[in-house]
């Protein structure tokens, strides 16, 4: 009984070993989508930097692409579902579209946002300063482009003395960030035409500027807030705007939080 159970717990020790010992092989092997939590602070992709290159196509299309990222012959992950993106056509006028690379694989720029890709370059490092963290929603890390900031901060003390707070909830976001963003929520399962419908398509977003900022929370509840109150009222003596409004006349749909220093800014 004693030699039993010796012998017994031999074999138990061994498949243990075998068994954890294969199980770290086999998930070496599979094809793991490793997304790492973003910086509070985003480095810079060399990438974002460059230009999108434009190339004609035979037929009219224009690609805009990333240096760098382009594959020969790479197929179109959403042409099929052209003909359900709804495109307000007039009489003579070709659409020409446009399109993003995620994660190297190329996407649909939707009708909205066509035409609005940001061709400024987002600013260099020492361009920027970070965001007083008893202006940032939870203490965190926010970097802004550094004459959007000072504005920010004068415009949020101001408000403060009116006992309103303002809180950033998000600041710059270089193109590099916001493929992310869309790479984290595709590994989750989310498409791209549901995804591109709240978050704009990287290249197209002003946060990539570094002088808009998404105040808290960054929702609707903003727009019956007291702090949306006073930043309609008082926003733009410190040179901010409200860039998405209630009815945007580009047709971008509303966000309350979202505001843009526009104060000596050169319109892109
Ligand atoms: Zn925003």
């Amino acid at each position: 009984m004693k030699i039993f159970s010796f012998y017994h717990a031999g074999v138990i020790f061994l498949c243990c070993i075998l068994f954890f010992s294969g199980c770290g092989r086999h998930a070496e092997k599979k094809d793991v989508v490793v997304l790492t939590v973003p910086p509070a602070f985003p480095v810079i992709h060399p990438l974002e930097v460059k230009e999108g290159k434009e190339e004609k196509s035979a037929n009219d299309v224009i690609k805009i692409t990333t240096e760098g990222k382009k594959k020969k012959d790479e197929p179109v992950i959403t042409e099929k579902k052209m003909m359900d993106v709804p495109v307000i056509h007039r009489k003579n006028e070709k659409v020409v579209h446009e399109f993003v690379y995620i994660d190297q694989k190329r996407y649909l720029v939707p009708a909205v946002w066509r035409g609005n890709k940001i061709t400024r370059k987002s600013p260099a490092m020492n361009q920027m300063r970070q965001v007083p963290v008893q202006f940032t929603h939870g203490g965190t890390h926010i970097y802004a482009e550094k004459e959007a900031c000072n504005a920010f901060v004068a415009m949020a003390e101001q408000a403060l003395v009116e006992d309103i707070h303002i809180e950033v909830h998000s600041g710059f976001r270089s193109v590099w960030y916001q493929e992310k963003i869309f790479i984290k929520h595709m590994a989750k399962g989310r498409d791209w035409d549901d995804l591109v419908r709240y978050v704009a398509p990287p290249g197209y977003s002003e946060h990539a500027l570094g002088t808009a900022f998404d105040f808290y929370p960054s929702n609707w509840q903003f727009a019956d807030s007291s702090a949306y109150r006073w930043l309609q009222e008082h926003a733009h003596e410190f040179g901010f705007r409200e860039t998405y409004p209630k009815h945007s006349p580009k047709g971008f749909p509303w966000e309350a939080w979202h505001w843009r220093y526009v104060g000596r800014e050169v319109e892109r």
